[in-house]
């Protein structure tokens, strides 16, 4: 491992996001999601799904918000990184170089198949798609993608392969 990343957590226009404090390279590790695990009730139980921060990892199992900057990565239709699994933790991993400053990101899609929530973009890229949805509404092209670039969980991967 490098040198240790760190962030901002700063406001935008979508809530809170979180920024490069220095320039992180592509494949780079970023972040772990840390929150606990919880069933899929206790996700459903959230009174502010825009505002809860979960984070699906099997059917019916979800990390929970651990408070830290995990909690804050925003979505964007293309982002400059992806959600990786490795030895049973759950990391943020650089898709593209991310220079200092810049928000980092994550595509919610890659890690949603809930058949539950869904919401309107604002992330203004020009790939957006307008609507974040579950992985199996996402183009195929995108699709394959994502698929390429190891960033599509194993509980939606056994599902498309
Ligand atoms: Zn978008």
């Amino acid at each position: 491992m490098g040198k240790p990343m760190s962030f901002d957590i700063r406001k935008t226009h979508k809530g809170l996001g979180v920024f490069a404090a220095r320039s992180i390279l592509r494949g780079d590790r970023v972040l772990e999601f840390k929150g606990e695990r919880c069933s899929k009730e206790v996700y459903k139980s959230c009174n502010t799904p825009d505002n809860c921060h979960f984070l699906q990892i099997d059917d019916d199992t979800y990390l929970g918000p651990s408070g830290e900057a995990d909690d804050y990565v925003n979505h964007s239709c293309d982002p400059n990184c992806g959600v990786r699994y490795s030895g049973g933790r759950i990391f943020l991993h650089a898709i593209r170089d991310i220079a200092n400053g810049e928000e980092l990101s994550f595509d919610y899609s890659t890690t949603m198949d809930e058949d539950h929530w869904e919401m309107k973009c604002r992330c203004g890229s020009k790939e957006c798609r307008g609507t974040v949805r579950d992985f199996k509404h996402l183009p195929e092209n995108v699709k394959k993608r994502y698929i390429d670039l190891e960033i599509v969980p194993p509980f939606i991967l056994k599902k498309v392969l």
